[in-house]
């Protein structure tokens, strides 16, 4: 059963603090990573272009995707569970 996901959106991230992949705004094809381990499609939480399918997300922890589709900025890390933004910084220090 084909699953779709959809990513969070968040504003743009500051430039060297995250790895933000992007393509050109208007590009044919959508879609960053490709795979067949799944039949699960990750899709951009605005416009809900797929961005990641056949892949587990669990691969792409901390990643930023820009839909070129829509522009908007998904994050890779919180395709479960909605986290509040600030416990960005709280995990960080907990790895320490
Ligand atoms: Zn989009």
């Amino acid at each position: 059963m084909k699953r779709r996901i959809r990513l969070r959106v968040i504003p743009e991230p500051d430039p060297d603090t995250r790895s933000v992949f992007e393509k050109l705004i208007g590009a044919p094809d959508s879609v960053f990573f490709a795979g067949g381990e799944t039949t699960d499609a990750y899709v951009c939480g605005q416009c809900e272009t797929p961005l990641i399918v056949g892949l587990q997300l669990t691969q792409f922890q901390n990643l930023v995707l820009r839909c070129s589709q829509c522009g908007k900025h998904n994050e890779t890390l919180t395709a479960g569970p909605v986290r509040r933004t600030q416990s960005a910084k709280q995990a960080r220090r907990r790895h320490r």
